[in-house]
Formats: C-alpha cells, structure tokens, sequence
C-alpha cells in the first residue's frame, strides 16, 4: 500500500469509528479507511483523498467494507464510518497534522 503522510499518522492511534460490539479497540490495527461517496475521487480503483477517511481498528474497517456482518445495516455503518471520518479530521487539525 502506498504510504502517505497521513496513512502513516494512523498508526498506532484509536479507532474512530467505534462500532458497538464489533470495535476490537486496539490501536496496533489501526489503518486510515477511505470513504467512498459519489462526487467525490472514488470509485474503481480510485481511493478517496487521505482527508475522507477515518482511523479505524481492524474490526471496524472489515465491518464498514462489508467484509464482516454486523447487526447493523449499510446506512447505520456509512454514518459510523461517517462520523469517524469527522473525529480523524478533528484530531489531525488540533495535532497540527492539517490546517484549518
Ligand atoms: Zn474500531
């Protein structure tokens, strides 16, 4: 995988995403997990800028790519990956990782 500065500010941090009963809350298997949307550089093998992305422990990123079942569905998981997305950015802008 390509190595950002921002996939590298990544590790080793929490997970940010949080999905009940499913986050293994370990920060060892943090990864930066894109969010897709439409409208936005996504899409077949484009990957979302390194900013629409949340830091997300590996349980929650298998469970918001579809690769794990949850008791959640699709929309309730986009809003978790969402809302993660928001707390990833809040955290690099207070470090001084981005400006704002
Ligand atoms: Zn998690």
């Amino acid at each position: 995988m390509r190595q950002t500065k921002l996939t590298k500010a990544a590790r080793g941090r929490d997970c940010q995403i949080r999905v009940p009963g499913v986050c293994n809350g370990n920060p060892e298997t943090t990864v930066l997990a894109h969010f897709r949307l439409s409208g936005t550089r996504s899409g077949m093998g484009i990957k979302p800028n390194d900013l629409q992305a949340a830091w997300a422990c590996s349980a929650c990123h298998d469970a918001v790519d579809a690769r794990r079942k949850t008791e959640f569905n699709h929309d309730e998981l986009r809003q978790m990956h969402m809302e993660g997305v928001m707390r990833t950015i809040d955290i690099l802008v207070s470090e001084g990782e981005v400006a704002a």
